[in-house]
């Protein structure tokens, strides 16, 4: 079985136009979406139905929690809460039903699912050695897949042994070695150095997985978030990709 794993899309709907168009070239067996379908960016509506039809699973995170009411914002940055307040008033009720029929967590026969980590699905960030340690810790699964952190990630645990960190483009590794902790990073808003949008294919047949980048039209996104009048360091950002 092979899948494509995307996460933290975050309504930039010219990232996930990319990045589903470089994941049919793969033809996988199924797409899991890690959550963070709205929030930050410009198209929530497009993005979320994109997701909708192609995802076979879908997690929920923060900001599509936060932008439903399900949990307060008052813990978001300015930024995240002025487009969760944005969001709200322009998701539409197809979006909206979607959203709120997803859960932030998810185990499967050959993975577990989190938004942000075993123990705290909506919202501890896995950065750190220590930290993916622990989210081995709260499970038995063999592979752990997170988002939250638009960090891609790769942290393998061999017997005592943590090794690994920061994924960047085209790496490549066996999953046949331990037990793995790995995060996609962002579709719509990355936040590793690199300002391509993010995926991860995860190959359990032929025991690999690979972490890829593509290019997207960031301009285009960019201007879409200054014509709605969402706040200008959301824009500035994705030519960082940080
Ligand atoms: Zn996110």
């Amino acid at each position: 079985m092979r899948v494509a794993v995307i996460s933290d899309i975050h309504g930039n709907a010219h990232a996930l136009d990319a990045v589903l168009a470089d994941v049919a070239r793969e033809r996988p067996d199924a797409l899991w979406c890690l959550g963070d379908l709205v929030g930050y960016g410009p198209r929530p509506n497009r993005c979320t139905s994109l997701v909708a039809s192609h995802a076979d699973i879908c997690l929920a995170g923060n900001h599509d929690l936060g932008v439903l009411g399900t949990i307060d914002i008052d813990e978001f940055s300015h930024d995240a809460a002025a487009s969760a307040h944005w969001t709200r008033d322009v998701l539409e009720p197809e979006a909206r039903d979607f959203l709120a029929g997803l859960s932030p967590e998810r185990v499967t026969a050959r993975a577990g699912l989190y938004h942000a980590s075993p123990r705290s699905p909506v919202w501890e960030y896995v950065v750190s050695a220590e930290a993916a340690e622990a989210a081995l810790a709260d499970t038995t699964a063999p592979v752990v897949l997170v988002g939250h952190s638009h960090i891609a990630l790769a942290i393998l645990q061999s017997g005592e042994a943590i090794s690994g960190g920061l994924a960047p483009a085209d790496t490549e590794i066996e999953l046949g070695r331990g037990r793995w902790l790995l995060n996609p990073g962002s579709v719509g808003q990355p936040r590793d150095g690199d300002p391509r949008a993010a995926w991860l294919l995860l190959d359990f047949r032929a025991g690999r997985a690979v972490f890829r980048r593509v290019e997207y039209d960031i301009a285009s996104t960019q201007a879409e978030i200054r014509e709605r009048g969402l706040p200008a360091g959301l824009a500035t950002r994705l030519t960082l990709g940080a």
